[in-house]
């Protein structure tokens, strides 16, 4: 293998870390890191291990995030190699978090030792912060290590996360925001009966309908230049015994809510109540908030980045903020600028998963090449 990045992320690739465990990953980030002058430190919470990793200690702070946990790799029969024994064929490594994301990790070790043999005086600092729980409930990652650096007043000010974000060459799609997800579990109560007798029941189903029909056409924004409208999408509705003459006592609807930066969860909760209550129904709802829409509009990282996209890959990057959720919403709370970068996202999740070999060092000299737009 000739190239430091190919030969990191296959190491990687060989340590099967299904969430959350780690497996030793991150062991041997902290052996290259501290190498090259990083003070590390693990960060244990309940089943999970992470990795605050930082040299320098001066601002600006650019951290680098990301996961070492990858999805289970699924039947193993339809895989054409092992998915924890790292192979290449035909200019492709093959394995489980080959894409999704231990090819950007490894990216962005060798992006730090390259640029730091060059440029060890450095402005600012630069970190790494990793998790072994980004693919699973994500309660004992990201999210706790930002609270442990909030409680001790330790700032991020650019956060580069290496998601696969590209589609089909590396660098021609950045993700700078991702939209909220806002879900509610309604229950709707009635009377229960027997259906012969309409006037002795009162059926929550048809209570529900029409309330129902007006949440899912509801305009709740135009969305604006980097996102698309906030959709309500109604998944889920149960409602009674199993038996043909039998009016249920109660009908439980879930639905979840992408939503824009042009509004926020407690409009979006108000508004629904009103139409609830203008439908004059009897109801519980249970609200669970799983992420914040984020937006890096514009910021020195934005620029940075493009500028080495440009330089490297010889492509101007299209800007999105389509996708699930990321752990960029629990860094840009803290005022953070935040963008996504990483590897194509065909394959990921899927059997088979993979990176082209090529894209491996272009990602990692765009890496370096945003170190040395920030911090040179
Ligand atoms: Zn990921």
């Amino acid at each position: 293998m000739s190239s430091e990045t190919l030969k990191l992320a296959s190491d990687l690739i060989a340590r099967p870390s299904i969430t959350p465990a780690d497996e030793g990953c991150q062991q041997m980030l902290i052996e290259r890191l501290e190498a090259i002058g990083f003070d590390c430190e693990t960060m244990i919470f309940g089943d999970t291990t992470n990795l605050w990793a930082r040299r320098g200690q001066d601002r600006p702070v650019i951290a680098f995030a990301g996961h070492t946990d990858v999805v289970p790799p699924g039947p193993l029969d339809k895989w054409h190699s092992d998915p924890f024994t790292p192979e290449i064929r035909d200019g492709v490594l093959y394995g489980r978090g080959a894409a999704d994301m231990k090819s950007s990790i490894a990216a962005m070790v060798t992006a730090c030792e390259r640029y730091l043999a060059q440029t060890p005086d450095h402005r600012g600092s630069i970190a790494f912060l990793i998790t072994s729980d980004e693919e699973g409930p994500a309660v004992n990652g990201t999210v706790k290590v930002i609270e442990a650096l909030e409680a001790r007043d330790e700032k991020i000010d650019w956060a580069l996360i290496g998601e696969p974000s590209s589609t089909a060459t590396v660098g021609d799609v950045c993700k700078n925001g991702r939209r909220g997800s806002l879900g509610a579990r309604l229950t709707i109560h009635g009377i229960q009966g027997h259906v012969a007798y309409p006037h002795k029941v009162d059926n929550p189903i048809h209570r529900a309908m029409p309330a129902l029909h007006e949440l899912a056409r509801h305009q709740w924004d135009q969305g604006n230049k980097f996102f698309p409208p906030t959709s309500l999408q109604i998944s889920n509705i149960n409602a009674g015994t199993g038996a043909h003459n039998v009016v249920p006592g109660h009908a439980e609807v879930l639905f979840n809510l992408r939503y824009s930066t042009e509004i926020d969860d407690a409009h979006i909760k108000q508004t629904t109540q009103a139409i609830l209550d203008k439908h004059e129904l009897d109801y519980d709802i249970d609200w669970s908030l799983s992420g914040y829409p984020f937006l890096t509009a514009e910021g020195e990282l934005l620029r940075a980045a493009e500028q080495a996209i440009q330089k490297h890959a010889g492509i101007e990057t299209d800007l999105q903020t389509t996708g699930g959720t990321s752990d960029g919403r629990f860094i840009a709370p803290t005022g953070a600028q935040v963008l996504e970068l990483g590897p194509v996202n065909d394959s990921i999740h899927k059997i088979n998963e993979h990176v082209d070999v090529a894209e491996l060092d272009r990602l990692s000299d765009i890496y370096q090449g945003i170190l040395e737009n920030l911090l040179s």
